[in-house]
């Protein structure tokens, strides 16, 4: 094979696939090799456990999911998945009050994390240079140390030998277990991180409920009010008429074992939610699922943009890169955001490739994880390197949440945030910060209940 061929993509998950989307515009041919056997269906699998759980597409991911994909929207619909007003079939509870509800103009989609992989695999089969290769476990970089180069990889596939391949562009979307990372620090290239410890759990299970007139939301969220509470959930309407229940807890607050062992644990652990609604849902109906359990001990970002010394010829994306804490649902969204980053780069066809890709990605990830960790931090058991002016993000944080149980306005361009459609600086918009200096006033005024 003449190099400046081919492409190799480790991992054919969501970023695996973006990436592998991306790159086969401009090589010739796109190998993604995945240590998952083939997908026969939208179906959970070993190589992707958090796709058990609730997984939330923002609309910044829902927008460039078509811009790479057109029509893969309307494809989701179309197979089950549930189209929602994004402010008014959603009902959250956050920071002890219900988010005001309206129809503020975006809709969402509702679906399983299998189910949306599972679309995106199938426009994937149709694209001529790219070709997977299931059952296949990548475990070694080929490195042309003259060069500092990748230019391949050493793979396994169950049997006894393993397989050379080599390519001119090798994408690292392995998640969150990377190989990078470990070759790396074997070579003595250390990786500049950030580390928060969180020690989330997630447990889920999904359901079949009876059909209720009462019931005027398609997904409602219960947020933990922090510091005090730990425990919260969500319940979700998605494909196939079910409805997935996620509880989650920090700081090891569940005692995961102990729900573990039978359903009505599961349904106990509900009762222990800030408010009743998840539990009232449940409490009667026979689950159609056991319990899936997904721990994240700590969130990480892995900062490969200030590495000096890492060998061309590599780029890493997705979870790879940054894990962040999944409550707030945009691991997928980021994965998306990179990959046009990419193909930007690509039709540009930028000098320095890999250098621009990983700063840009840096500037992707970098408001992100401030916004994250100024949550996380709400808890005192939270470790890690804290942000600057913490004190003073959270406090406005804490007056934009509540301000959005009775300002529209404020609630909408929350909701852009939250979404990574807008920075966050919109947050800070006069007409916002008046209204949160206002209540500020009115709190220290007549005392802290008045909201
Ligand atoms: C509990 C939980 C809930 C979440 N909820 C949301 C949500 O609501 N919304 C959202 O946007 N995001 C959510 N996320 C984040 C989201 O799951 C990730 O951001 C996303 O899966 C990242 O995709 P990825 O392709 O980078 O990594 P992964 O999904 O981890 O995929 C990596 C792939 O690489 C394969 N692989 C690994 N090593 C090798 C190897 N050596 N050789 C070959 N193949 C290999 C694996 O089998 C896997 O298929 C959640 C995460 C968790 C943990």
């Amino acid at each position: 094979m003449s190099r400046n061929e081919r492409a190799i993509i480790i991992g054919g998950g969501v970023s695996g696939k973006l990436a592998a989307r991306v790159v086969s515009d401009f090589f010739k041919e796109v190998i993604i090799i995945e240590r998952d056997q083939e997908p026969q269906g939208p179906f959970p699998r070993k190589g992707a456990p958090q796709g058990q759980h609730l997984h939330a597409l923002l609309h910044a991911g829902e927008n460039g999911l078509e811009i790479l994909f057109p029509g893969i929207t309307k494809k989701f619909h179309s197979s089950g998945a549930v189209k929602i007003n994004s402010t008014q079939d959603l009902a959250w509870f956050h920071h002890g009050v219900w988010k005001v509800r309206f129809d503020g103009g975006y809709t969402t989609t509702l679906q399983t994390r299998p189910h949306l992989e599972w679309h995106i695999e199938q426009y994937m089969k149709c694209i001529p240079n790219v070709t997977f290769l299931y059952n296949h476990d990548v475990q070694n970089y080929i490195y042309n140390e003259e060069k500092n180069q990748i230019i391949g990889i050493d793979v396994f596939d169950g049997s006894d030998t393993v397989k050379s391949l080599f390519a001119d562009l090798v994408v690292d979307a392995s998640g969150v277990s990377s190989l990078s990372s470990s070759w790396l620090n074997k070579r003595g290239i250390s990786i500049p991180e950030q580390k928060v410890n969180i020690g989330l759990s997630y447990l889920s299970k999904s359901f079949q409920l009876p059909e209720s007139p009462k019931r005027d939301w398609a997904i409602k969220l219960v947020y933990p009010n922090p510091p005090q509470e730990k425990i919260g959930g969500t319940i979700s309407k998605v494909e196939g008429n079910r409805y997935i229940v996620t509880l989650i807890g920090y700081h090891n607050e569940v005692n995961a074992k102990e729900v573990l062992k039978n359903d009505s644990s599961f349904i106990e652990l509900s009762k222990k939610l800030p408010k009743l609604d998840i539990y009232h849902e449940i409490k009667d109906v026979a689950p159609l699922s056991n319990t899936s359990i997904y721990r994240v001990p700590h969130i990480v970002w892995r900062q490969f943009y200030k590495v000096r010394s890492l060998p061309d010829g590599l780029l890493l994306i997705g979870d790879t890169v940054c894990r962040i804490d999944p409550v707030f649902g945009q691991g997928m969204s980021i994965a998306v955001l990179e990959a046009l980053t990419l193909q930007k780069l690509l039709q540009n066809r930028s000098h320095n490739l890999q250098k621009t890709f990983h700063k840009k990605v840096a500037k992707i990830i970098s408001p992100i994880w401030n916004m994250v960790i100024i949550e996380d931090f709400r808890y005192p058991e939270t470790t890690g390197k804290k942000p600057a002016g913490l004190s003073f993000q959270q406090w406005y944080a804490k007056n934009i949440f509540l301000l959005s149980s009775q300002n529209q306005y404020i609630y909408n361009s929350f909701v852009k945030v939250m979404n990574l459609v807008r920075p966050i600086t919109i947050l800070m918009h006069p007409r916002i910060i008046k209204q949160v200096l206002k209540k500020t006033y009115t709190t220290l005024l007549k005392g802290p209940d008045s909201k």
